[in-house]
C-alpha cells in the first residue's frame, strides 16, 4: 500500500496533515489534469479538457496513476463524475492494478465510491496483492466506508487477498478496533488461517484461560463470589451474637448496648434482603437479536440509518448480541448480555451493576456500612468496658486474643468489611456526582463520546453535581436521552 501517496490538497488539510506555513509562498499546485483532479479544481480541469487534454482522462500520469484515482483519494465526487462522463474509465487500474475504488477506500471517500459504483465500478476489483476495497478500508481503519460498500454494494467482507488474509485479518493486524467490531458484527470468519497459519486474533488470546474458567468452570462463573460473601456475613453474625452480645466471658450487656446490638442485627437481615435483591435484579440487560441472520445480507435486519439508538459510534455495535446498543452500555462476558449504563460486573453480588440496579447497589453498600459500623461500635464498647487483668509478663493483645478470641476475630472481619464498603461507596458516590460509570472512568480514553472537540476529556452526561445527585436519588439513574450536547447531535447528523 506504500504506493498511495498522501496529497497535500484541501482533502489532506481537512485531516490536519499539511498546511502551508504563513509567509511562505504557496506555488500553484494545479498544473495539469491530474493535479486539478487531486485538488478538486473542477473549473481548471474543465479548462484543461476543453484546451485539448481530454485524452489525459483516459491515460495515467507519469507515475502511472489515473486522474480518477486522484479525485477518489481526496473525495471529490463532482470531479470524479466529470472525469467518468468525459471518457475516464471507472475501472482503470494503475501498475499495481489498483482502481479508483481502492484509492477511495484509503481515505474513506464514501461519496466518490457512490459515483464510481453507479458507473459500473467493480467492487471486488483486486490489485497485484489481491487486495480488494474491503482490505484497503480495513488496513486504513475506514469503518464507515467499509460498512457502506458492504451494506450498499454487497462487497464480500470474507474475501481473501493473495496471502489468504481477510479484511478481519487486516483490521486485527492494524489494531483498528471499530473495524474489527463491525466485521465481527457482520459475522466475518474469525477462525480462518492465512497462508502463515495465523488467525485474525492471535492464538495466545484465544486459548487464554482465565482464573475463573480454570477454578470455577461452567455455570459457577455466573455464581461468582456471592456465596463466599454470604458465608462471610453469616460468620460475622454468628461471631457477633456468640462472642460479643451473649458471650459468657463478658459481663452482662447494658440496656443501651443491647439496643444497639438489636439494631445491628435487624440491619443485618435488612441488608441480606437487599443483597438478594441486588444480585437477582435485572441490571438493564438488552435483549439480544436472536433472529437468524441471512449470511448474505447480515445487515438487513438492522438498518443503521433508521435506528433510533444509533449515534454514529461503532462502539455501539455488539458483535455477540448482534444489536445496536445505546451509548454507555457494554457487553458483559460473564452475564453474556449487553447492559444499559454498564457500571461494572461485581463478582461479590454475582451480577452486573447497571442502569436498573445501581440505586439498589448503592443502598446495599450504605446498609453494609451502617451494619458493620454498628457491629464494630458495639464490639469496641464491649472490649473497652471489660476489666483487663494483665499478669506482669502479658501484653494487652495477648490477653485479648486468648481471653476473647471470637470477639477479636469478629472485630477484624467486621472492620475489614467496613473498610471495603467505605472505599467502594466513596468511589460510587464520586461517580454518581459526576454522572460517570465505573467503566467509563476506567476506560475513558477508549470512548470518543467522552472527548470534546479539543480531544480532552469531557463528560456530555454530567449536568452538574447537584442535578446528577438528585436525578440518581429520585430515578435511580440519569436520563441520557435528555442529553443535548452539540457534538452528540452533530454525530447523529453526520451518520
Ligand atoms: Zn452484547
Ligand atoms: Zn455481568
Amino acid at each position: 500500500m506504500a504506493e498511495i501517496e498522501v496529497v497535500s490538497s484541501d482533502g489532506a488539510r481537512r485531516d490536519g496533515e499539511e498546511r502551508p506555513r504563513p509567509g511562505e509562498p504557496d506555488p500553484d499546485p494545479v498544473v495539469d489534469v491530474y493535479s486539478a483532479a487531486a485538488y478538486g479544481d473542477l473549473d481548471r480541469l474543465r479548462g484543461f479538457v476543453e484546451q485539448g487534454a481530454a485524452a489525459a482522462l483516459r491515460e495515467p500520469d507519469g507515475n502511472g496513476y489515473h486522474a480518477l484515482q486522484w479525485a477518489a483519494l481526496n473525495n471529490y465526487p463532482h470531479v470524479a463524475l466529470y472525469i467518468i462522463e468525459h471518457g475516464g474509465d471507472v475501472n482503470a487500474a494503475d501498475h499495481t492494478r489498483q482502481t479508483a475504488l481502492h484509492w477511495a477506500a484509503v481515505r474513506g471517500s464514501t461519496s466518490v465510491a457512490d459515483v464510481l459504483m453507479e458507473h459500473g465500478a467493480r467492487v471486488e476489483a483486486a490489485d497485484v496483492n489481491g487486495y480488494r476495497a474491503v482490505h484497503v478500508a480495513s488496513q486504513y481503519g475506514q469503518t464507515s466506508f467499509l460498512h457502506h460498500i458492504i451494506s450498499k454494494y454487497g462487497a464480500d467482507f470474507d474475501a481473501l487477498d493473495n496471502d489468504g488474509r481477510s479484511a478481519l485479518h487486516w483490521a486485527a493486524y492494524k489494531g483498528n478496533a471499530d473495524t474489527i467490531r463491525l466485521l465481527l458484527f457482520l459475522g466475518a470468519n474469525q477462525v480462518r488461517q492465512d497462508k502463515n497459519g495465523t488467525c485474525p486474533f492471535s492464538v495466545s488470546n484465544a486459548t487464554k484461560v482465565s482464573f475463573e474458567d480454570k477454578y470455577f468452570p461452567g455455570r459457577s462463573r455466573k455464581i461468582g463470589y456471592a456465596p463466599f460473601l454470604f458465608a462471610y456475613l453469616v460468620v460475622c453474625l454468628v461471631l457477633f451474637l456468640n462472642s460479643i452480645v451473649f458471650a459468657p466471658n463478658f459481663s452482662r450487656i447494658t440496656a443501651t448496648a443491647g439496643l444497639w446490638s438489636w439494631a445491628a442485627v435487624t440491619l443485618f437481615f435488612a441488608s441480606q434482603v437487599m443483597f438478594y435483591r441486588v444480585s437477582r435484579k435485572n441490571p438493564g440487560f438488552i435483549k439480544a437479536n436472536t433472529k437468524r441472520h441471512d449470511p448474505k445480507e447480515p445487515l438487513m435486519e438492522i438498518d443503521l440509518a433508521n435506528s433510533s439508538t444509533w449515534t454514529g459510534n461503532w462502539s455501539q455495535l455488539c458483535p455477540t448480541c448482534k444489536i445496536i446498543r445505546p451509548m454507555r452500555s457494554k457487553h458483559c462476558p460473564t452475564c453474556k448480555h449487553c447492559v444499559e449504563q454498564f457500571d461494572h460486573h461485581c463478582p461479590w453480588i454475582s451480577n452486573c451493576v447497571g442502569k436498573r440496579n445501581k440505586w439498589d447497589f448503592f443502598v446495599f453498600l450504605w446498609m453494609g456500612i451502617a451494619t458493620s459500623f454498628l457491629g464494630a461500635a458495639v464490639g469496641f464498647h464491649r472490649l473497652w468496658t471489660e476489666p483487663i487483668v494483665l499478669s506482669p509478663s502479658e501484653s494487652w493483645i495477648h490477653f485479648m486474643v486468648t481471653k476473647h478470641p471470637g470477639a477479636v476475630l469478629f472485630m477484624f472481619l467486621d472492620v475489614f468489611l467496613l473498610t471495603g464498603a467505605l472505599i467502594l461507596t466513596g468511589a460510587q458516590a464520586v461517580q454518581i456526582a459526576r454522572n460517570i460509570t465505573t467503566n467509563e472512568a476506567a476506560n475513558r480514553s477508549r470512548y470518543t463520546y467522552l472527548r470534546g472537540p479539543d480531544g480532552r476529556f469531557r463528560n456530555p452526561y454530567s449536568q452538574g453535581c447537584q442535578r446528577n445527585c438528585t436525578d440518581f436519588l429520585i430515578n435511580g439513574y440519569s436520563n441520557d436521552e435528555e442529553v443535548a450536547w452539540p457534538t452528540l447531535q452533530q454525530t447523529v447528523q453526520r451518520s
